[in-house]
């Protein structure tokens, strides 16, 4: 018996190759397939009830507990997610963010995962974006682009530093208004004019999720407006959770005690003050390692992405620290 708990974090889970956007980061609902075998193979699947329990009352999880979840609430977790989890009878959990699906936005944040895949040349949107930097210079006081450009383009073990670089920039370098702007605009001239409609078929709506929840899943807390959460004060802290946990009761999950996965993975001290003091028990982070809920702090587990396990279900364990 352990104390360690990996757990996996997917976003986007679709048949790539046909459709609508295959450049979109995201895993193919084949390679899915795949690493679940494996992990069926390899791990024991806990639920988050279970999990919670174990943290609650000290208990010990079984050998390689594994707890799976999914980031975002995309439509693609009820098509291609949902029912096979349901066929193998393992539990997923799963962190909608609020306002993306009852307002029938598209987070910023997907808004840029469109562009990118819908533009090749990133480069050309680079210069994009400082145009429209120029002409607002001196209204929002911005400093030159080469600072920004050295702020933000740096290269990561999943992006380039250009593709760094316009996620940076428009997901927090600018300020926020001017952000949402530039979001905009590109989002309507690459993607699509229609954002309202976009948006419904990018996320699961309220019924979905409640049935998911009626058949066994977990839905936990992603925010209301997918914010980094650190960047805001107190009250504004408070607006996001509290929205949240109301959004958890229309689904029909419990708010006694609740799970959150940070957007961003950022949180602060004030964040986990006012979270602890209205029922969350457990929250997640996007530090990359396997979690132990005796030695780690139980609102700020790591998580292990999609791609740090094998996609292939005759892969040898992977042993990952
Ligand atoms: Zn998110």
């Amino acid at each position: 018996m352990s104390k360690e708990v990996t757990v996996v974090m997917y976003h986007y889970v679709r048949d790539l190759k046909y459709s609508r956007y295959p450049e979109i980061k995201g895993l193919d609902v084949q390679l899915f397939k795949e690493q679940l075998e494996y992990i069926l193979k390899h791990y024991n699947v806990v639920t988050m009830e279970e999990l919670m329990e174990a943290k609650e009352r000290n208990r010990d999880l079984p050998e390689n507990a594994l707890l799976l979840t999914f980031d975002d609430a995309y439509i693609d977790h009820y098509l291609n997610v949902f029912p096979i989890l349901n066929d193998k009878g393992i539990q997923g959990t799963f962190f909608p963010p609020v306002k993306a699906i009852t307002k029938h936005e598209v987070l910023d944040v997907n808004k840029i995962h469109f562009i990118l895949a819908s533009v090749g040349e990133k480069q050309m949107l680079i210069d994009e974006i400082f145009n429209i930097m120029d002409k607002y210079r001196d209204r929002y006081k911005l400093k030159d682009n080469e600072y920004y450009y050295k702020k933000y383009a740096i290269k990561n073990r999943f992006d380039t530093e250009e593709v760094v670089f316009i996620k940076r920039i428009l997901q927090g370098g600018l300020p926020e208004k001017l952000r949402n702007e530039i979001c905009d605009y590109l989002f309507r001239k690459y993607v699509s004019e229609n954002e309202s409609a976009f948006s419904r078929e990018l996320y699961m709506n309220v019924d979905q999720l409640r049935c998911m929840k009626q058949n066994g899943m977990f839905i936990g807390v992603h925010g209301y407006d997918h914010y980094w959460l650190s960047t805001l004060d107190e009250e504004q802290q408070i607006n996001e959770i509290e929205l949240s946990m109301k959004f958890l009761q229309e689904v029909g999950e419990s708010i006694d005690r609740w799970v959150v996965c940070y957007p961003y993975g950022d949180y602060d001290e004030t964040l986990l003050k006012v979270i602890k003091g209205r029922g969350c028990t457990i929250g997640f982070t996007t530090e990359v390692a396997v979690a132990n809920i005796e030695r780690d702090y139980c609102l700020t587990l790591p998580r292990l992405d999609t791609n740090d396990l094998p996609k292939d279900r005759n892969a040898e364990l992977r042993v990952i620290r």
